[in-house]
Protein backbone atom coordinates (compact mmCIF):
# COMPACT_ATOMS: atom_id res chain seq x y z
CA UNK A 1 0.00 0.00 0.00
CA UNK A 2 1.63 3.49 -1.05
CA UNK A 3 1.79 6.12 0.90
CA UNK A 4 0.66 9.82 -0.78
CA UNK A 5 1.07 13.26 0.99
CA UNK A 6 -1.50 15.91 0.09
CA UNK A 7 -1.39 19.64 1.00
CA UNK A 8 -4.29 21.99 1.47
CA UNK A 9 -3.80 25.62 1.33
CA UNK A 10 -5.55 28.60 3.08
CA UNK A 11 -8.41 29.26 0.36
CA UNK A 12 -9.23 25.74 -0.43
CA UNK A 13 -10.11 25.12 3.60
CA UNK A 14 -11.77 28.43 3.69
CA UNK A 15 -15.33 27.29 4.63
CA UNK A 16 -16.64 24.34 6.16
CA UNK A 17 -18.17 23.01 2.70
CA UNK A 18 -14.51 23.19 1.36
CA UNK A 19 -13.46 21.63 4.49
CA UNK A 20 -16.06 18.43 3.58
CA UNK A 21 -15.32 18.54 0.26
CA UNK A 22 -11.56 18.08 0.92
CA UNK A 23 -12.55 15.00 3.42
CA UNK A 24 -14.23 13.24 0.79
CA UNK A 25 -10.88 14.10 -1.29
CA UNK A 26 -9.16 12.07 1.30
CA UNK A 27 -11.97 9.07 1.36
CA UNK A 28 -11.07 8.74 -2.16
CA UNK A 29 -8.12 8.21 -2.05
CA UNK A 30 -7.98 6.31 0.78
CA UNK A 31 -10.60 4.00 -1.45
CA UNK A 32 -8.07 3.71 -4.08
CA UNK A 33 -5.98 1.66 -1.11
CA UNK A 34 -3.60 4.48 -0.45
CA UNK A 35 -2.09 5.47 2.94
CA UNK A 36 -2.88 9.23 3.09
CA UNK A 37 -1.11 11.98 5.19
CA UNK A 38 -2.73 15.26 4.47
CA UNK A 39 -1.39 18.77 5.43
CA UNK A 40 -3.36 21.26 6.05
CA UNK A 41 -3.41 25.25 6.01
CA UNK A 42 -5.23 27.79 8.28
CA UNK A 43 -8.53 28.34 7.42
CA UNK A 44 -8.71 31.48 4.70
CA UNK A 45 -6.82 34.30 5.75
CA UNK A 46 -7.16 33.58 9.18
CA UNK A 47 -3.24 33.78 9.60
CA UNK A 48 -3.21 37.24 8.61
CA UNK A 49 -6.21 37.74 11.04
CA UNK A 50 -3.90 36.21 14.07
CA UNK A 51 -0.87 38.56 12.98
CA UNK A 52 -3.54 41.52 13.40
CA UNK A 53 -4.32 41.08 16.70
CA UNK A 54 -0.98 40.65 17.79
CA UNK A 55 -0.46 43.76 16.52
CA UNK A 56 -2.83 45.45 18.26
CA UNK A 57 -1.35 44.48 21.29
CA UNK A 58 2.36 45.14 20.46
CA UNK A 59 4.91 46.65 18.07
CA UNK A 60 7.11 44.04 18.53
CA UNK A 61 5.37 40.86 19.69
CA UNK A 62 7.85 37.88 21.84
CA UNK A 63 8.91 35.61 18.95
CA UNK A 64 8.04 32.38 21.22
CA UNK A 65 3.99 34.27 22.03
CA UNK A 66 3.72 34.98 18.32
CA UNK A 67 4.22 30.91 17.25
CA UNK A 68 2.33 29.77 20.05
CA UNK A 69 -0.48 32.00 18.62
CA UNK A 70 0.01 31.66 14.75
CA UNK A 71 -0.23 27.78 15.42
CA UNK A 72 -3.73 27.73 16.25
CA UNK A 73 -4.82 28.19 12.73
CA UNK A 74 -3.55 24.92 11.28
CA UNK A 75 -5.08 23.60 14.50
CA UNK A 76 -8.28 24.69 13.89
CA UNK A 77 -8.55 23.45 10.33
CA UNK A 78 -7.13 19.66 11.58
CA UNK A 79 -9.62 18.77 13.78
CA UNK A 80 -12.64 19.97 11.67
CA UNK A 81 -11.46 18.25 8.94
CA UNK A 82 -11.18 14.99 10.94
CA UNK A 83 -14.77 15.81 12.52
CA UNK A 84 -15.76 15.98 8.60
CA UNK A 85 -14.40 12.18 8.04
CA UNK A 86 -15.64 10.52 10.52
CA UNK A 87 -19.25 12.48 9.52
CA UNK A 88 -18.19 10.16 6.50
CA UNK A 89 -17.26 7.09 8.39
CA UNK A 90 -13.35 7.14 7.71
CA UNK A 91 -11.41 6.30 10.54
CA UNK A 92 -8.89 9.49 11.06
CA UNK A 93 -6.80 11.56 13.57
CA UNK A 94 -5.46 14.98 13.62
CA UNK A 95 -1.77 15.85 15.04
CA UNK A 96 -0.44 19.38 15.56
CA UNK A 97 3.70 19.36 14.27
CA UNK A 98 5.14 17.90 17.54
CA UNK A 99 2.87 15.11 17.92
CA UNK A 100 3.67 13.87 13.98
CA UNK A 101 7.18 14.23 14.99
CA UNK A 102 8.08 17.48 13.56
CA UNK A 103 11.64 18.54 15.26
CA UNK A 104 12.84 21.86 14.01
CA UNK A 105 15.65 24.39 14.92
CA UNK A 106 15.21 26.62 18.06
CA UNK A 107 14.41 29.41 15.50
CA UNK A 108 10.69 31.14 15.67
CA UNK A 109 8.75 32.46 12.71
CA UNK A 110 11.30 30.96 10.26
CA UNK A 111 12.52 27.42 12.21
CA UNK A 112 13.87 25.17 9.76
CA UNK A 113 13.17 21.16 9.97
CA UNK A 114 16.04 19.11 11.23
CA UNK A 115 13.89 15.26 12.02
CA UNK A 116 10.85 13.60 11.67
CA UNK A 117 10.22 10.84 13.67
CA UNK A 118 7.79 9.02 12.18
CA UNK A 119 6.32 6.44 14.94
CA UNK A 120 3.53 7.91 15.84
CA UNK A 121 2.32 8.37 11.72
CA UNK A 122 3.29 5.16 11.15
CA UNK A 123 1.44 3.99 13.43
CA UNK A 124 -1.93 5.79 12.86
CA UNK A 125 -1.11 4.91 8.96
CA UNK A 126 -0.93 1.12 9.91
CA UNK A 127 -3.95 1.32 12.09
CA UNK A 128 -6.10 2.45 8.62
CA UNK A 129 -6.37 6.01 9.96
CA UNK A 130 -6.35 8.96 7.63
CA UNK A 131 -3.89 11.41 9.16
CA UNK A 132 -4.26 15.15 9.41
CA UNK A 133 -1.39 17.28 10.11
CA UNK A 134 -1.17 21.05 11.17
CA UNK A 135 1.40 22.62 8.35
CA UNK A 136 3.81 25.22 8.91
CA UNK A 137 4.67 24.20 12.34
CA UNK A 138 7.08 22.18 14.48
CA UNK A 139 8.96 21.37 18.09
CA UNK A 140 12.31 22.41 19.03
CA UNK A 141 14.54 19.78 20.94
CA UNK A 142 14.21 22.54 24.22
CA UNK A 143 10.28 21.50 23.78
CA UNK A 144 9.54 25.20 22.29
CA UNK A 145 6.97 25.23 19.80
CA UNK A 146 8.01 27.11 16.18
CA UNK A 147 6.71 28.15 12.92
CA UNK A 148 8.39 27.24 9.40
CA UNK A 149 7.78 30.36 7.51
CA UNK A 150 4.79 32.05 6.11
CA UNK A 151 3.55 29.85 3.38
CA UNK A 152 5.75 26.70 5.37
CA UNK A 153 2.61 24.14 5.05
CA UNK A 154 4.16 23.34 1.51
CA UNK A 155 7.56 22.62 3.46
CA UNK A 156 5.86 20.20 6.08
CA UNK A 157 3.99 18.41 3.05
CA UNK A 158 7.41 18.21 1.10
CA UNK A 159 9.47 17.12 4.47
CA UNK A 160 6.72 14.53 5.39
CA UNK A 161 6.72 12.79 2.23
CA UNK A 162 10.42 12.46 2.09
CA UNK A 163 10.48 10.96 5.67
CA UNK A 164 7.79 8.52 4.57
CA UNK A 165 9.08 7.64 1.17
CA UNK A 166 5.71 8.82 -0.47
CA UNK A 167 4.58 7.74 -3.46
CA UNK A 168 4.38 11.54 -4.13
CA UNK A 169 3.64 14.88 -2.71
CA UNK A 170 0.63 16.87 -4.28
CA UNK A 171 -0.22 20.25 -3.32
CA UNK A 172 -3.65 21.62 -3.82
CA UNK A 173 -3.74 25.47 -3.97
CA UNK A 174 -6.28 28.00 -5.93
CA UNK A 175 -4.50 27.89 -9.20
CA UNK A 176 -4.05 24.99 -11.18
CA UNK A 177 -0.33 24.77 -11.18
CA UNK A 178 2.61 26.46 -11.74
CA UNK A 179 2.41 29.38 -14.24
CA UNK A 180 4.75 31.11 -16.38
CA UNK A 181 4.27 34.06 -13.83
CA UNK A 182 1.96 34.90 -11.31
CA UNK A 183 -1.64 34.40 -13.62
CA UNK A 184 -2.95 37.11 -10.82
CA UNK A 185 -0.87 40.01 -11.97
CA UNK A 186 0.28 39.09 -15.64
CA UNK A 187 -2.49 38.36 -17.90
CA UNK A 188 -0.82 36.01 -20.59
CA UNK A 189 0.73 33.85 -18.12
CA UNK A 190 0.40 30.44 -19.34
CA UNK A 191 0.49 26.80 -16.90
CA UNK A 192 3.63 25.00 -17.58
CA UNK A 193 3.36 21.15 -17.40
CA UNK A 194 6.35 20.85 -15.92
CA UNK A 195 9.29 22.55 -14.42
CA UNK A 196 12.85 21.43 -12.99
CA UNK A 197 13.75 21.22 -9.25
CA UNK A 198 16.24 24.00 -9.57
CA UNK A 199 14.14 26.49 -12.00
CA UNK A 200 11.59 26.16 -9.89
CA UNK A 201 13.66 26.73 -6.34
CA UNK A 202 14.90 30.13 -8.33
CA UNK A 203 11.54 31.38 -9.02
CA UNK A 204 10.28 30.33 -5.30
CA UNK A 205 13.28 32.03 -3.85
CA UNK A 206 12.79 35.38 -5.97
CA UNK A 207 8.88 35.71 -4.83
CA UNK A 208 6.64 33.24 -6.68
CA UNK A 209 4.37 32.78 -4.14
CA UNK A 210 2.98 29.27 -4.96
CA UNK A 211 5.74 27.11 -3.35
CA UNK A 212 7.13 27.92 -0.79
CA UNK A 213 10.97 27.76 -1.35
CA UNK A 214 12.15 25.09 1.16
CA UNK A 215 9.62 22.86 0.19
CA UNK A 216 10.99 22.54 -3.42
CA UNK A 217 14.68 22.56 -1.22
CA UNK A 218 13.51 19.49 0.14
CA UNK A 219 11.76 17.62 -2.94
CA UNK A 220 14.96 18.20 -4.68
CA UNK A 221 17.53 17.11 -2.38
CA UNK A 222 15.06 13.71 -1.22
CA UNK A 223 13.78 13.68 -5.27
CA UNK A 224 10.17 14.18 -4.37
CA UNK A 225 7.75 13.96 -6.39
CA UNK A 226 5.68 17.07 -6.85
CA UNK A 227 2.57 18.04 -8.34
CA UNK A 228 0.98 21.60 -7.96
CA UNK A 229 -2.59 21.26 -8.61
CA UNK A 230 -5.93 23.00 -8.14
CA UNK A 231 -8.19 22.26 -5.36
CA UNK A 232 -11.61 23.37 -7.24
CA UNK A 233 -11.33 21.75 -10.27
CA UNK A 234 -9.81 18.12 -11.83
CA UNK A 235 -7.42 18.99 -13.92
CA UNK A 236 -4.17 17.80 -14.81
CA UNK A 237 -1.22 20.27 -12.81
CA UNK A 238 2.22 20.65 -12.56
CA UNK A 239 5.09 18.47 -12.34
CA UNK A 240 7.78 19.66 -10.45
CA UNK A 241 10.96 17.18 -11.44
CA UNK A 242 14.49 16.95 -11.74
CA UNK A 243 14.82 16.87 -15.36
CA UNK A 244 11.91 18.73 -17.14
CA UNK A 245 10.91 18.25 -20.51
CA UNK A 246 11.52 21.36 -22.52
CA UNK A 247 8.03 22.33 -23.99
CA UNK A 248 9.52 24.42 -26.84
CA UNK A 249 13.55 26.31 -26.91
CA UNK A 250 12.87 28.87 -24.58
CA UNK A 251 15.77 30.12 -22.49
CA UNK A 252 13.41 31.95 -20.22
CA UNK A 253 10.81 29.37 -18.62
CA UNK A 254 9.06 31.93 -15.69
CA UNK A 255 9.64 35.06 -13.95
CA UNK A 256 8.99 36.39 -10.61
CA UNK A 257 8.72 39.35 -9.08
CA UNK A 258 8.40 41.12 -5.83
CA UNK A 259 7.78 43.90 -4.15
CA UNK A 260 8.51 46.31 -0.68
CA UNK A 261 12.25 46.76 -1.26
CA UNK A 262 14.00 49.24 0.01
CA UNK A 263 18.30 50.52 -1.05
CA UNK A 264 20.40 51.78 1.57
CA UNK A 265 23.29 53.11 0.55
CA UNK A 266 26.19 54.38 3.12
CA UNK A 267 28.75 56.70 1.85
CA UNK A 268 32.38 56.96 2.08
CA UNK A 269 33.29 54.14 4.45
CA UNK A 270 37.01 53.45 5.06
CA UNK A 271 38.82 51.24 2.62
CA UNK A 272 39.93 48.81 4.53
CA UNK A 273 39.60 44.90 4.90
CA UNK A 274 36.85 44.55 7.78
CA UNK A 275 34.77 47.66 7.03
CA UNK A 276 32.26 44.62 4.62
CA UNK A 277 32.20 42.53 7.48
CA UNK A 278 31.82 44.97 10.17
CA UNK A 279 28.45 46.31 8.04
CA UNK A 280 27.01 43.63 7.13
CA UNK A 281 28.09 41.64 10.93
CA UNK A 282 25.75 44.50 12.42
CA UNK A 283 23.28 43.91 10.20
CA UNK A 284 22.89 40.48 10.37
CA UNK A 285 22.92 39.91 14.33
CA UNK A 286 19.89 41.70 14.07
CA UNK A 287 17.99 39.32 11.85
CA UNK A 288 18.10 41.54 9.08
CA UNK A 289 18.51 39.85 5.79
CA UNK A 290 20.27 41.44 2.96
CA UNK A 291 19.50 40.53 -0.85
CA UNK A 292 21.69 42.64 -3.52
CA UNK A 293 24.73 44.25 -2.47
CA UNK A 294 27.11 46.51 -4.55
CA UNK A 295 30.36 47.76 -3.40
CA UNK A 296 32.08 51.04 -4.98
CA UNK A 297 35.09 52.85 -4.63
CA UNK A 298 34.71 56.65 -4.55
CA UNK A 299 37.36 59.16 -6.04
CA UNK A 300 38.66 59.73 -2.67
CA UNK A 301 39.39 56.18 -1.82
CA UNK A 302 36.71 55.32 0.31
CA UNK A 303 34.22 53.03 -0.67
CA UNK A 304 30.13 53.38 -1.08
CA UNK A 305 28.43 50.16 -0.43
CA UNK A 306 24.06 49.80 -1.72
CA UNK A 307 22.39 46.80 -0.71
CA UNK A 308 18.52 45.94 -0.39
CA UNK A 309 16.42 45.05 2.56
CA UNK A 310 12.55 44.17 2.82
CA UNK A 311 11.02 47.60 3.45
CA UNK A 312 9.51 46.39 6.87
CA UNK A 313 13.12 46.61 8.12
CA UNK A 314 13.99 50.04 6.92
CA UNK A 315 13.45 51.57 10.63
CA UNK A 316 15.65 48.69 12.03
CA UNK A 317 18.56 49.23 9.69
CA UNK A 318 18.30 52.84 9.72
CA UNK A 319 18.16 52.65 13.56
CA UNK A 320 21.25 50.47 13.85
CA UNK A 321 23.36 52.35 11.32
CA UNK A 322 22.87 55.83 12.61
CA UNK A 323 23.88 54.22 16.04
CA UNK A 324 26.90 52.43 14.69
CA UNK A 325 27.93 55.62 13.20
CA UNK A 326 31.53 56.19 15.35
CA UNK A 327 32.67 52.48 14.53
CA UNK A 328 31.77 52.72 11.31
CA UNK A 329 33.28 55.75 10.11
CA UNK A 330 30.73 56.46 7.37
CA UNK A 331 29.70 60.22 6.16
CA UNK A 332 26.47 59.86 5.15
CA UNK A 333 23.57 57.42 4.83
CA UNK A 334 20.09 57.22 2.61
CA UNK A 335 17.12 55.24 1.19
CA UNK A 336 15.45 54.69 -1.94
CA UNK A 337 11.81 52.80 -0.76
CA UNK A 338 8.81 51.55 -3.33
CA UNK A 339 11.16 49.34 -5.16
CA UNK A 340 10.57 46.20 -6.35
CA UNK A 341 12.65 43.36 -8.08
CA UNK A 342 11.54 41.50 -11.29
CA UNK A 343 13.57 38.73 -12.36
CA UNK A 344 13.46 35.65 -15.25
CA UNK A 345 14.30 32.36 -14.71
CA UNK A 346 15.31 29.77 -17.15
CA UNK A 347 17.87 26.91 -17.20
CA UNK A 348 18.26 27.68 -20.86
CA UNK A 349 20.37 30.99 -19.81
CA UNK A 350 23.51 28.43 -18.86
CA UNK A 351 24.34 28.28 -22.69
CA UNK A 352 22.84 31.39 -23.97
CA UNK A 353 24.62 34.58 -23.53
CA UNK A 354 22.54 38.02 -23.74
CA UNK A 355 19.93 37.16 -21.80
CA UNK A 356 20.42 40.01 -19.24
CA UNK A 357 21.48 42.33 -22.65
CA UNK A 358 18.00 41.70 -24.05
CA UNK A 359 16.22 42.24 -20.45
CA UNK A 360 17.84 45.80 -20.08
CA UNK A 361 17.42 46.48 -23.41
CA UNK A 362 13.16 45.74 -23.17
CA UNK A 363 13.24 47.48 -19.51
CA UNK A 364 14.83 50.66 -21.86
CA UNK A 365 12.31 50.58 -24.26
CA UNK A 366 9.65 50.28 -21.40
CA UNK A 367 11.40 53.54 -20.04
CA UNK A 368 12.11 51.61 -16.40
CA UNK A 369 14.96 52.79 -14.56
CA UNK A 370 16.92 50.20 -13.22
CA UNK A 371 18.07 50.45 -10.00
CA UNK A 372 20.39 47.38 -9.05
CA UNK A 373 20.99 44.04 -11.08
CA UNK A 374 21.95 41.05 -9.71
CA UNK A 375 22.57 37.71 -11.53
CA UNK A 376 22.80 33.82 -10.53
CA UNK A 377 23.44 30.95 -13.31
CA UNK A 378 19.85 30.70 -14.58
CA UNK A 379 18.31 33.92 -13.47
CA UNK A 380 18.72 37.82 -13.75
CA UNK A 381 17.22 40.20 -11.54
CA UNK A 382 16.61 43.82 -11.76
CA UNK A 383 15.34 46.31 -9.07
CA UNK A 384 12.83 48.99 -10.53
CA UNK A 385 10.26 51.32 -8.94
CA UNK A 386 7.29 49.54 -7.49
CA UNK A 387 5.23 51.21 -9.91
CA UNK A 388 6.56 49.80 -13.12
CA UNK A 389 6.68 46.13 -11.84
CA UNK A 390 3.73 45.01 -13.36
CA UNK A 391 4.30 46.80 -16.65
CA UNK A 392 8.02 45.76 -16.73
CA UNK A 393 7.09 41.89 -15.94
CA UNK A 394 4.29 41.79 -18.70
CA UNK A 395 6.57 43.60 -21.28
CA UNK A 396 9.33 40.80 -20.27
CA UNK A 397 7.02 37.71 -20.10
CA UNK A 398 5.95 38.64 -23.97
CA UNK A 399 9.48 39.49 -25.27
CA UNK A 400 10.66 35.91 -23.85
CA UNK A 401 8.01 34.08 -25.39
CA UNK A 402 6.42 32.87 -22.36
CA UNK A 403 2.97 34.91 -23.18
CA UNK A 404 0.10 32.47 -23.85
CA UNK A 405 -0.52 33.30 -27.46
CA UNK A 406 3.29 33.05 -28.57
CA UNK A 407 2.87 29.25 -27.25
CA UNK A 408 -0.27 29.24 -29.31
CA UNK A 409 1.80 30.48 -32.49
CA UNK A 410 4.75 28.03 -31.78
CA UNK A 411 2.28 24.83 -31.96
CA UNK A 412 0.82 26.48 -35.36
CA UNK A 413 4.21 26.93 -36.24
CA UNK A 414 4.82 22.80 -36.03
CA UNK A 415 1.97 21.95 -37.66
CA UNK A 416 2.41 23.70 -40.52
P1 LIG B 1 -2.11 28.38 -0.73
O1 LIG B 1 -2.93 29.11 0.28
O2 LIG B 1 -2.86 27.28 -1.41
O3 LIG B 1 -0.78 27.93 -0.21
P2 LIG B 1 -0.81 30.59 -2.07
O4 LIG B 1 -1.55 31.89 -2.11
O5 LIG B 1 0.30 30.44 -1.12
O6 LIG B 1 -1.88 29.43 -1.92
O7 LIG B 1 -0.23 30.26 -3.54
C1 LIG B 1 -1.06 30.31 -4.66
C2 LIG B 1 -0.94 31.68 -5.33
O8 LIG B 1 0.39 31.84 -5.82
C3 LIG B 1 -1.79 31.87 -6.56
O9 LIG B 1 -3.07 32.32 -6.25
C4 LIG B 1 -1.00 32.88 -7.39
O10 LIG B 1 -1.55 34.18 -7.29
C5 LIG B 1 0.39 32.90 -6.75
N1 LIG B 1 1.49 32.70 -7.70
C6 LIG B 1 2.63 33.44 -7.73
N2 LIG B 1 3.43 33.03 -8.70
C7 LIG B 1 2.82 32.01 -9.33
C8 LIG B 1 3.17 31.16 -10.43
N3 LIG B 1 4.32 31.28 -11.07
N4 LIG B 1 2.30 30.19 -10.79
C9 LIG B 1 1.13 30.04 -10.13
N5 LIG B 1 0.73 30.82 -9.10
C10 LIG B 1 1.57 31.79 -8.69
N1 LIG C 1 -1.00 29.55 7.52
C1 LIG C 1 0.36 29.88 7.21
C2 LIG C 1 0.42 31.15 6.38
O1 LIG C 1 -0.61 31.74 6.09
C3 LIG C 1 1.11 28.77 6.58
C4 LIG C 1 0.63 28.34 5.21
O2 LIG C 1 -0.50 28.65 4.82
O3 LIG C 1 1.38 27.66 4.51
O4 LIG C 1 1.49 31.58 6.05
MG1 LIG D 1 1.10 28.84 -0.03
Amino acid sequence: MATIVQKFGGTSVGDTDKIKRVAQGIKQRMDEGHKVVTVVSAMGKSTDKLVELADEITEDPDPREMDMLLTTGEQVTISLVVMALKEIGVDAVSLTGWQAGIVTEEVYQDARITDIQTETLDQHLNEGKAVLVAGFQGVSEEGNITTLGRGGSDTTAVALAAALDAESCSIYTDVTGVYTSDPRYVKNARQLSSISYDEMLELAYLGAGVLHPRAVEFAKNYNVKLVVRSSMENVEGTIVEEEASMEQNLTVRGLAFDDNITKVTVERLPNHYDTMSNLFKLLSEEGINIDIIIQQMTSDHGINVSFTIDSSKLGKTMDLIHANRETLCYSEVHHESSLSKVSIVGSGMISNPGVAADMFKVLAEEEVAIKMVSTSEIAVSSVVPEKDMIRASEALHSFFGLDAQEQEKIELAKQA
